[in-house]
């Protein structure tokens, strides 16, 4: 049996409920596809071991499609103070004061409540998942996968695992970094593996839920702190935190290895002096990074959105975030294509949307590259800014808390001579 839509989603991660959300919202008649059972959140359950942090723009986003409050009902940690220092050592150490190594921002002298939330994303996707389900006009399938895609020149069929098959006039590819409807299409990607690989380790710390979420460079990554809700009576005084270690993937497998005491030890020896008292270690998980751009957003009737478009270094958290700006145009696009009568899969206004995103998410995997070297790099970084044609090193301040400020979602646009300076990066120009 054949059932027809205006458009099918593939995959129901945290883009593809948002936009079948959305789309739903908008009069589009949208099945949305995940191979994964629905989430379940159980409120006196450990954190799950993936978090994100939801810059303003992305909370506003969440708030238009309803998916906010039920977030906060769940649970979300506000963070009011950020902070990205440099820990290490080269000549120029000694020499340099702390406002050249250290960038601080906090909620209040930008006058605002709070800079961002810290959110698992297991409750972003269940919240998303409820205000899909609750819209009429959108079918959740879960725990079935794609197995064949076909293309016409009026629609094309997306066939299940089970043998369902679903028709539409356009199918969104939100189903991550390894999409397999991108391969399906034929889209091909640029990849570049960075040497190192991030471990999230889920902790709870002796203390109240901190306000602030920092990350200090070091030669061989960076290792940050990411505060979360209070343990609650269970533990009482004590909350949990989720901390990212970067480094090289033997160092990882070694510590992944590790008994939970001598983890907690080496992490103690490792991690600044700014880590609260650690209490217990509840999970530890590791993921490879790099930076993937797909060599086209759309072909025929697929097109693709989040991370299944893009992926990058997820130092200072931007991933999802940029995925919901792809979400937004993508819906945006599709409205205009309504409005003018048009196929959905016009290449006119799946163009668009691809003019429109690709340079914004390449800045933002170039910029991850220049913060990353800014803040941590055995070059003494008044040198590296000298190499890349910056000039002078009373330039580093301001050039830190520019990138930081971008990188970090706190400011949307880039300056103009910062961004001259990210297409100096050797490599990049490609993706
Ligand atoms: C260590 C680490 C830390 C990060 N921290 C942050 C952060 O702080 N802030 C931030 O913004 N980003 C962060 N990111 C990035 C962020 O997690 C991703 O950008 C985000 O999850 C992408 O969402 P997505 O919906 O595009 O893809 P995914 O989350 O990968 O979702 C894809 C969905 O598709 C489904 N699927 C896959 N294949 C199929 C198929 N064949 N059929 C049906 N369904 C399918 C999957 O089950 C899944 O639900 C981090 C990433 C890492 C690795």
């Amino acid at each position: 049996m054949t059932q027809a839509f205006d458009i099918v989603v593939i995959g129901a991660g945290m883009v593809g409920a948002a936009l079948a959300t959305g789309l739903g919202q908008d009069g589009f008649r949208v099945a949305v596809i995940d191979r994964s059972p629905a989430p379940a959140f159980a409120p006196d359950r450990a954190p799950d071991i993936r978090v994100s942090a939801l810059s303003a723009g992305s909370e506003r986003y969440l708030q238009q499609l309803g998916a906010w409050q039920p977030i906060l009902d769940m649970r979300a940690t506000p963070y009011q103070r950020l902070a990205v220092w440099d820990e290490t050592r080269h000549p120029l150490s000694s020499l340099m004061p702390r406002t050249l190594t250290e960038v601080e921002f906090d909620a209040a002298s930008l006058k605002t409540t709070h800079l961002g939330h810290i959110v698992e994303n297991s409750v972003t996707q269940q919240a998303l998942w409820q205000t899909a389900d609750d819209e009429p006009k959108v079918t959740v399938i879960a725990g079935h996968g794609v197995s064949a895609l076909t293309q016409g020149s009026q629609s094309a069929t997306v066939t299940l695992d089970d043998g369902r098959s679903l028709d539409a006039q356009l199918v969104i590819g939100a189903d991550g970094a390894q999409s397999g409807i991108r391969d399906m299409a034929g889209i091909g990607v640029s990849r570049n593996q960075y040497d190192q690989q991030a471990m999230v380790i889920s902790v709870r710390y002796q203390g109240p839920a901190e306000d602030i979420t920092w990350q200090g460079f070091y030669p061989s990554g960076p290792r940050a702190f990411l505060p979360l809700h209070s343990a609650g009576a269970s533990h009482p005084g004590e909350s949990w935190a989720s901390l990212v270690w970067y480094d090289a993937p033997e160092q990882l497998a070694r510590l992944k290895a590790l008994p939970k005491e001598a983890l907690m030890l080496e992490i103690q020896q490792a991690f600044p002096a700014e880590l609260p008292l650690l209490t217990h270690i509840e999970a530890r998980a590791s993921f490879p990074i790099a930076r993937q751009h797909a060599k086209h957003y759309f072909s025929r009737r697929v097109v693709l959105a989040g991370d299944s478009a893009h992926t990058i270094n997820p130092l200072a958290g931007q991933g999802v975030n940029l995925g919901f700006q792809d979400a937004q145009c993508l819906q945006a696009m599709l409205k205009e294509a309504r409005r003018a009568n048009d196929d959905l899969a016009d290449p006119k206004w799946l163009g668009q949307y691809e003019q429109q995103r690709r340079p914004a998410n390449r800045r933002m995997m170039m910029t991850m590259d220049l913060f990353y070297h800014l803040f941590s790099n055995r070059i003494p970084p008044v040198h590296l800014l000298r190499n890349l044609g910056l000039g002078a090193a009373r330039a580093l301040p301001f050039a830190r808390n520019q990138v930081a400020r971008y990188a970090m979602g706190i400011d949307d646009r880039l300056p103009a001579v910062l961004t001259q300076l990210t297409d100096r990066i050797p490599g990049l120009r490609q993706f």
